[in-house]
C-alpha cells in the first residue's frame, strides 16, 4: 500500500488542503505573475500556506505546481525552469509534511496544459505526456508521496498526464476534473462518464475539484457515488460562486457555507474532503471540525443533479 491507501485504511474519511493561488494573492502575487517562481523567490511564503492547512487539519497538502507544465510556464518564457520549480514545490511541501504533529501525504500538484488537445486543439498527445512526465519528474524528485491531477476537462488530457506521470515515476496518482459547465466539464463531459474513464485507469483516487462551489460538487460525488460505493472519491469545491467585485474574483462560501458542504459530500460518498479557490485554512479548520463532531450518514442518490451556474472559466483556470 502506498502512503495515501495506507490513510485512507486507517481513517474513514481524509481531509486535503484548499486553495493556494487565493493564499499567494492574499500574500501580495500579482494577477498573472506564475505561482511558482514563488517556490524559489518567495519560498518562506509557500512554506506558510502549508503550515496553515497542516495545522488547520489537512492530511494532504497540494504543492505550488499548478502551472508547472512547460506548456503554462512557456507563457512567462520559464519552459526551461519547469523540473526545477516543480522540484522545489515539493521540496517544501515536504518540509512542512515532515514537521508536522499528524501525517500529511505530499500530493505534486499537476494541473491543465492550457492547450487543447488534438484533434479538437493542437497539442499533440505525444506532446502532452512528455510535458507531464517532466513537470512529474521534478515534483517526485522534490519528494511527492503521490501526484495529483486536477482541474482537468478533458479525458484524453488526463490519460496524457497520468501516462507522463506512470513514464516518469512509480507513484501513485490521484485525479480530479472540474464540471463546471451545466453539470459538465468544459469539454462536455459528465462525472458518470468521468468515473467510467479515469476508473480505467488505476488511479488512487478520482473526483471532481474547483467550479462553482458546493452544490455543484454535491451532484458530482453524488453521480460518482453512484456508478461505484467502494472508490475513493475527491471533493474539492471552490469556497462558493466566483464572482467580479470591483475588478476582482470574490468568493461567497463562508467556513460555516464550507462546514455544512463537507458534511453532506461526506454523506453522499466522497472520502477526501477539501476546498478550492477561495478558500483559506479558516474554511478547512471549519470543515475539519464539523465533520469530526457530525456521524457520516452515506446516502445513495439515484438521480444525481448538478446545479447548472454560469462560468468564468479561463479566468479561473488561469489562478488555479
Ligand atoms: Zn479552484
Amino acid at each position: 500500500m502506498n502512503k495515501l491507501e495506507q490513510l485512507l485504511a486507517a481513517n474513514e474519511y481524509l481531509i486535503a488542503d484548499g486553495g493556494m493561488g487565493t493564499m499567494l494573492m492574499a500574500a501580495g502575487l500579482e494577477q498573472g505573475d506564475p505561482p511558482e517562481m514563488w517556490n524559489v523567490l518567495h519560498p518562506d511564503r509557500i512554506r506558510a500556506v502549508h503550515r496553515g492547512y497542516i495545522e488547520a487539519g489537512s492530511q494532504i497538502i497540494l504543492t505550488n505546481s499548478f502551472g508547472g507544465t512547460c506548456f503554462r510556464l512557456k507563457l512567462h518564457n520559464l519552459q526551461d525552469r519547469a523540473y526545477e520549480l516543480n522540484k522545489a514545490a515539493a521540496e517544501l511541501a515536504r518540509a512542512e509534511a515532515n514537521a508536522a504533529d499528524h501525517p500529511v501525504v505530499v500530493a505534486g500538484s499537476i494541473g491543465p496544459s492550457g492547450e487543447i488537445m488534438e484533434p479538437v486543439g493542437a497539442l499533440r498527445f505525444e506532446t502532452a505526456v512528455a510535458g507531464f512526465a517532466e513537470q512529474a519528474a521534478g515534483l517526485a524528485a522534490g519528494g511527492a508521496d503521490v501526484l495529483w491531477i486536477e482541474t482537468m476537462s478533458d479525458v484524453s488530457e488526463v490519460r496524457a498526464a497520468v501516462q507522463g506521470c506512470r513514464q516518469a515515476t512509480d507513484l501513485p496518482v490521484v485525479a480530479t476534473m472540474t464540471f463546471d459547465t451545466n453539470g459538465r466539464t468544459m469539454m462536455g463531459v459528465t462525472p458518470a462518464q468521468a468515473y467510467a474513464e479515469l476508473s480505467a485507469m488505476n488511479l488512487t483516487a478520482l473526483g471532481g475539484n474547483c467550479g462553482n462551489g458546493p452544490a455543484e460538487i454535491e451532484g458530482v460525488i453524488q453521480a460518482m457515488y453512484a456508478a461505484d460505493q467502494i472508490y475513493p472519491f475527491v471533493a474539492k469545491s471552490n469556497a462558493g460562486i466566483p464572482e467580479y467585485v470591483h475588478g476582482h474574483l470574490h468568493y461567497n462560501g463562508t467556513p460555516e457555507v464550507m462546514a455544512e458542504y463537507a458534511i453532506k459530500v461526506r454523506n453522499y460518498g466522497a472520502r477526501i474532503i477539501g476546498a478550492c479557490c477561495g478558500s483559506s485554512p479558516a474554511h478547512i479548520a471549519a470543515m475539519a471540525q464539523a465533520l469530526a463532531n457530525t456521524p457520516i450518514e452515506r446516502q445513495l442518490v439515484e438521480t444525481a443533479v448538478a446545479v447548472p451556474t454560469p462560468v468564468r472559466t479561463r479566468e479561473r483556470r488561469r489562478r488555479g
